[in-house]
């Protein structure tokens, strides 16, 4: 069986940049492959402290974040549906290591994502952490065998790295012992997909809307009272331009709308358009948007606080031992692969 697989890091709150370019796709992965794919949904919380954070509220986060798999529509049920905890699972940790040692120091440093957390002013201490983080991501990835990896566009450098990383291990061994990723563009179009995906800022549209950022007003958050949310839309970054039109590059804010406004109401992006070709409110079309976030974000909500801790600990359990007798296989052949096991 294949392995469709994908994480969302625990550091803050989520926002609907990662519901719609992660958990979307693989939520409507794991129903279409819901009986010829093992479907691991994982919290990557080792991530989450690669950049400074509160670490008072990091378990609370992290559980939170199992909560909000299953309130997007995760079958519990499937016995081929995982959830579990990187760090839980220490043969993530291991496996690191071990590739670290097959990662060329020169391919590692040119992350983009790298050079961008490590000169945001926002960001006062850079780790090793930082910097190693998309090699532990490709451990994450080869030890369950994964080929398909739902993930936005921001993610498609280091998925060609844990790429990189296990054609250079198989062919150092000749040994066909990591699955291979499938590469980008296959990727894109396993989850039925154009593009790669990326949701903008709301004050900044040319760059991509991050959990992370400092500006409330940039993101709307999973967990954002739905009013105050769509006010966020009311005031977002549009143009001058006039007419509404889908171009990312000239009308980056009106794309982002139109982009959140289908896939919210699970619309083709094309039939959003055609609707409002040649209009010119763009209040007009902000109050749409406003309208269909303020209405996810009480649905989804309610969804979350319906799911018990005690739920969750129960997915944790079966998860946490199925991702450990998969991972530790793996890292046992690899083991043995490198000369540390007989
Ligand atoms: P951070 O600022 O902490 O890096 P993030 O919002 O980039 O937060 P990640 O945890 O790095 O979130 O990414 C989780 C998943 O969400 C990845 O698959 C990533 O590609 C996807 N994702 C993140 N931001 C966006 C976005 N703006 N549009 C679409 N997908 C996104
Ligand atoms: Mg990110």
């Amino acid at each position: 069986m294949q392995t469709i697989l994908t994480g969302v890091r625990a550091n803050e709150e989520p926002t609907i940049g990662n519901f719609l370019g992660a958990y979307t796709p693989m939520i409507n992965l794991a129903h279409e492959h819901a009986t010829d794919s093992q479907i691991n949904f994982f919290v990557p919380d080792l991530h989450s402290f690669t950049t400074p954070i509160d670490h008072d509220k990091l378990y609370d986060q992290i559980i939170k974040g199992i909560k909000y798999y299953i309130a997007a529509g995760l079958d519990i049920n499937n016995p081929n549906v995982h959830i579990y905890r990187q760090s839980h699972v220490p043969a993530h940790s291991e496996m690191c290591w071990i590739l670290d040692c097959f990662t060329p120091y020169g391919e590692a440093s040119r992350m983009t994502q790298f050079k961008e957390k490590s000169t945001d002013a926002d960001n006062t201490f850079v780790s090793v952490g930082l910097f190693n983080y998309p090699i532990l991501m490709a451990a994450d990835i080869l030890l369950y065998d994964a080929k398909y990896i739902p993930l936005g566009e921001d993610q498609f450098q280091h998925l060609e790295l844990a790429r990189n990383i296990a054609i250079r291990v198989n062919n150092k061994f000749d040994q066909e012992i990591f699955t291979i990723p499938a590469p980008e563009k296959e990727q894109v179009k396993f989850m039925h997909l154009e593009n790669g995906l990326r949701i903008r800022s709301l004050v900044d549209p040319t760059k991509k809307m991050s959990k992370s950022a400092k500006n409330e007003k940039s993101k709307i958050s999973l967990n954002d009272n739905p009013k105050d949310a769509a006010k966020k839309i009311m005031s977002a970054t549009t143009d001058s331009e006039g007419v509404i039109r889908f171009d990312m590059i000239n009308q980056p804010g009106i794309s982002n709308l139109l982009t959140i406004e289908a896939l919210l109401n699970n619309r083709p992006i094309q039939d959003v358009i055609a609707d409002w070709a040649g209009q010119t409110s763009y209040g007009d079309l902000k109050r749409k948007v406003a309208e269909s976030v303020e209405h996810f974000l009480a649905n989804f909500q309610e969804r979350v606080a319906a799911i018990s801790d005690e739920d969750v600990e129960k997915v944790l359990e079966k998860g946490e031992a199925y991702a450990n007798e998969v991972a530790n296989r793996k890292l046992h052949a690899v083991q043995k692969l490198v000369g540390l096991r007989k």
